[in-house]
């Protein structure tokens, strides 16, 4: 545990903990996998921790990044298949829609009635800035051609939010936007549905003049680059709370496998090249979790964190990498046996640094940060 951390945050971080184990053994139970999440989600209001992401107007507790991260390394520290019910649906970054679009878009996925995605990324043929998703405006209306490639969630979503470059017309100026479109709209298609290595669901995404009012855009049009990372420096933390609460589990699995009996007659955690490997995996665990608590209590005080934020989804998301290879190749092959925790752990892990932004453009906009807007810590 973390050195300093407040009676409040202890007794968080005790709920989540016993709020798994009780999910872990309900899941033993015969339930239907939609009583388990309904019942699920009863047992974490219960706790209070489904409430953590959700703010204060939407009836949940608005809790701070200190607390979140606290949540959220508990939660995959627990490794349980019960961890994704957890905590309740935040609003990102549609937390400032007003009005109609409010209630629309973002109450309606407050309330767990609407699901959403984000689609952002453009498909790798389309490197020419002609060729990304564009949009031209007719009269109050925009009209949205192009795709995207890896749009997580996307077969289920209600609305997509689309980031879009809007073109120049008659004089009125255009620039890149994020346009809510409505999944059932004409011409919106998905040509593809594809799983990733750690299990996720994604398709690629089609629009074919897709015909949106303009005052669909969150934010104004030319805002886009911002709106779209409004929220970047959250989700990054969040990743990086989940690869330490991942680190976690890792080290006490590997642990306990190197204490057990093993086939020379020698315990495993007695064999100095063992302990060697053994005690890499604590260092980077150590060092990557002293970051992460230290940009979590830097958000919580109010700071910009947008490149230490960066910095430390690297660290921790490269960190878990190395430790899960390490625990692998120390368990033996009897760990890559299809179905064992650490061969699922393996392939979880390896999103990480891609989700969020991948590793190297985080490297390239850490020093960016501070040759060109001299803004960063060490
Ligand atoms: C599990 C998962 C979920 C995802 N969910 C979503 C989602 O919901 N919505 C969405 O829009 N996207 C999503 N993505 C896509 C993700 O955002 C991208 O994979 C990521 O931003 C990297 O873009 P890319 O894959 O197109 O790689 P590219 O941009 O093609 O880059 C490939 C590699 O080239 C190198 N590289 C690229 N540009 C540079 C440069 N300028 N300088 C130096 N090196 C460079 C880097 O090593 C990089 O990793 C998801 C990805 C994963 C794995």
């Amino acid at each position: 545990m973390p050195e300093f951390i407040s009676p409040e945050m202890q007794d968080l971080r005790s709920r989540v903990e016993s709020l798994l184990v009780e999910l872990t053994e309900l899941e033993i139970t015969e339930m239907d996998n939609v009583n388990l999440r309904k019942a699920a989600i009863a047992k974490s209001k219960e706790y209070g921790v489904f409430q953590l992401t959700q703010p204060i107007e939407f009836g949940g507790s608005g809790a701070g990044p200190l607390a979140l991260t606290i949540a959220r390394e508990s939660v995959a520290a627990a490794n349980s298949s019960m961890g994704g019910f957890v905590l309740g649906p935040d609003p990102g970054f549609l937390r400032n829609l007003t009005g109609e679009k409010k209630a629309t878009y973002l109450d309606p996925v407050m309330q767990g009635e609407k699901r959403w995605s984000f689609a952002f990324t453009e498909p790798s043929g389309a490197s020419a800035p002609e060729k990304q998703t564009y949009a031209i405006r007719d009269r109050d209306d925009l009209i949205i051609t192009g795709s995207k490639s890896f749009v997580t969630g996307g077969a289920t979503a209600d609305f997509f939010a689309v980031f879009v470059n809007v073109e120049e017309f008659d004089g009125v100026t255009g620039g890149p936007a994020m346009v809510l479109v409505d999944s059932n709209l004409s011409g919106v298609e998905i040509t593809r549905s594809f799983r990733s290595l750690e299990g996720g669901s994604h398709v690629e995404l089609d629009l074919d003049q897709v015909r949106v009012s303009n005052n669909l855009t969150v934010g104004d049009i030319g805002e886009g680059m911002p709106r779209a990372m409004s929220n970047i420096g959250e989700e990054r933390l969040q990743i990086s709370a989940s690869a330490c609460g991942m680190g976690i589990w890792t080290i006490k699995h590997i642990t306990d496998r190197l204490n057990a009996a093993h086939r020379s007659g020698t315990r495993l955690s007695d064999r100095e090249g063992v302990r060697l490997r053994y005690a890499d995996m604590r260092i980077d665990l150590y060092a990557a979790r002293s970051a992460l608590y230290r940009t979590a209590r830097l958000a919580e005080s109010g700071e910009d964190v947008v490149n230490e934020a960066a910095a430390t989804k690297v660290l921790c998301t490269e960190m878990i990498g190395r430790i899960v290879d390490t625990a692998v190749q120390l368990a033996g092959g009897q760990a890559l046996i299809e179905g064992e925790a650490l061969e699922q752990m393996y392939r979880r892990v390896r999103s990480l640094r891609f989700a969020g932004g991948a590793s190297d453009i985080l490297r390239l906009s850490i020093a960016r940060g501070i040759f060109d807007f001299n803004s960063g810590r060490v």
